[in-house]
Parts: C-alpha cells; structure tokens; sequence
C-alpha cells in the first residue's frame, strides 16, 4: 500500500527505553504523530484511556478482530495489543507522519502491509541496565519484570529484521539518533517533493 505521510514503527525489548524516546520525539516535533494501541492489558498508574492506550475486555478485542479493524495485532507478554486501521490510516494518507511503538511481531506485519515503513529497533546497553530499568520504573509487579525479561532475548533477536537499530545508552544520544532517522526520511525525494512542491514545481522538476 503506498501512501504519501512517512510511517515509523519502533520496537524494543520492554525497559529500553521506547516510550521515553518517542515521547521526547514527540516534544520535539509535533509533525510525528502517535498510533494509539488497544490493549487487553490494564492501565497502569498514570494511564489514561485514549492516551497511552483504548484498554479493552477481551471480548471487545475479539470484535473488533472478527470485524477486521486491526492492521496488526500480536500476544506480547500474556497480554494482546493492536494498531487500529483507523489509528493510521487516516492519518498517513492525508499526508502526516505517524508513529507505531509496537512489539516486533506487530512490526513485520506493518511492513508486509506497508512496504515503505521504517522500522527501528531500541536496544539497552546492557541485560544489566534493562533489568534496573524495569525496576527503577516501578510500574510492573517482580513477576512481571521477570516475564518480560525472559521475552527480551527472543525479541532483540530480532534486531536484524529491522532497517535501524539505536542503542539507547545515554539518552539525548539516542534521541539524537532517532532524530536523525526520521529527518532522513523527510529528505527522500519523493518526500521533499511532495512537502516542497511550490519549490519543485518552480525548478521544473
Ligand atoms: P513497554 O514494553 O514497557 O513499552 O510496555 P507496553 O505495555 O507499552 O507495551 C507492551 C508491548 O506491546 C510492547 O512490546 C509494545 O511494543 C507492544 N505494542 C504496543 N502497541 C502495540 C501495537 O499496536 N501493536 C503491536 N503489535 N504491539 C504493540
Ligand atoms: P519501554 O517503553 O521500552 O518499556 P521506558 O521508556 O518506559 O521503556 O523506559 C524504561 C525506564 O528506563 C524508564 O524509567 C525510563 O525513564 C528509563 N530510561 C529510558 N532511557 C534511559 C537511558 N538512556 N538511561 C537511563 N534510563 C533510561
Ligand atoms: P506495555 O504493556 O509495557 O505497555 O507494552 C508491552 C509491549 O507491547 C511493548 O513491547 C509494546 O511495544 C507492545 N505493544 C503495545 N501496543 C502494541 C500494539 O498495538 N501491537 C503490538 N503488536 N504490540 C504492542
């Protein structure tokens, strides 16, 4: 499916780091937009329905399912979660950009959906540092931490699907990083011509 806004999805192992740097993105340019998820999982402290996430029964995910409203969905650590058809596709066809910070399953799925996808993949600097991560973030129970630290291996296994990888040791470096990637991306010509069409035009191109 081709479409004119830039779609950027990033996945990483739970701890390192994602949601922090797409939220500091975000602060920075207001040009990228969130996908908001459904979850079967519950909110945690500060979650707010239609922010973080639509948290849903498992009965109202099932619908939605049954009447194909998801571009995406995948089991991640026990729980299900899935990108809306509506929570992208509006959005890239009228030419925004827009974020996905969804595990890697979901993301091979957005890239056989939309080849042009960019996908990026955080990693922790360390199993030492992901493990004080998910601790010193206090919002997961011990037995939770423990769950999603055993998953972490088999997800940055698959790093080496994805077109980026940051590694997110000192934090404004990352984020720096992620900058860069979506900066890169503006700069294709098929996106500067389109962002800068009074210009092209001009030139005769
Ligand atoms: P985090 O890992 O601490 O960020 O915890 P979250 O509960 O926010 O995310 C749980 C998992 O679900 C992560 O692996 C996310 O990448 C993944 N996830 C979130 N939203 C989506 C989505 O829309 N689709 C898919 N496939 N995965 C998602
Ligand atoms: P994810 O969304 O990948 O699960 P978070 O963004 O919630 O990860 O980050 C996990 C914890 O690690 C948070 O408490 C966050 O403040 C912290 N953190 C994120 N990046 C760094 C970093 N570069 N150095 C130190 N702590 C970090
Ligand atoms: P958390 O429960 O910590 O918010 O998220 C756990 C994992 O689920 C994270 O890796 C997150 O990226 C992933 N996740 C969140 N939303 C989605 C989604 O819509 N689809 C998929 N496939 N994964 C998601």
């Amino acid at each position: 499916m081709d479409y004119p806004g830039n779609l950027f999805v990033v996945a990483a192992p739970s701890g390192a780091g994602k949601s922090s740097l797409v939220k500091a993105l975000q602060e920075l340019d207001s040009g990228v937009h969130p996908s908001v998820s459904h979850t079967t999982r519950a909110p945690r402290g500060q979650e707010k329905h239609g922010r973080e996430y639509f948290f849903v029964s498992p009965q109202e995910f099932d619908q939605m399912i049954a009447h194909d409203a998801f571009v995406e969905w995948a089991h991640v650590h026990g729980q299900r979660y899935g990108t809306s058809k509506k929570a992208i596709e509006e959005r890239i066809a009228g030419g925004n950009d827009v974020i996905l910070e969804i595990d890697w399953q979901g993301a091979l799925q957005i890239r056989r959906t939309f080849a042009n996808a960019v996908l990026i993949f955080i990693l922790p600097p360390s199993w030492e540092e992901l493990r004080s991560r998910l601790q010193r973030r206090g919002e997961d129970s011990p037995e939770v931490i423990e769950l999603r630290l055993q998953n972490a291996a088999e997800e940055m296994a698959q790093a080496k699907e994805f077109d980026f990888v940051i590694i997110n040791e000192l934090f404004e470096r990352a984020l720096f990083d992620l900058k860069a990637i979506v900066h890169a991306q503006r700069l294709k010509f098929s996106s500067q011509r389109r962002a800068r069409a009074s210009t092209f035009q001009a030139l005769g191109l």
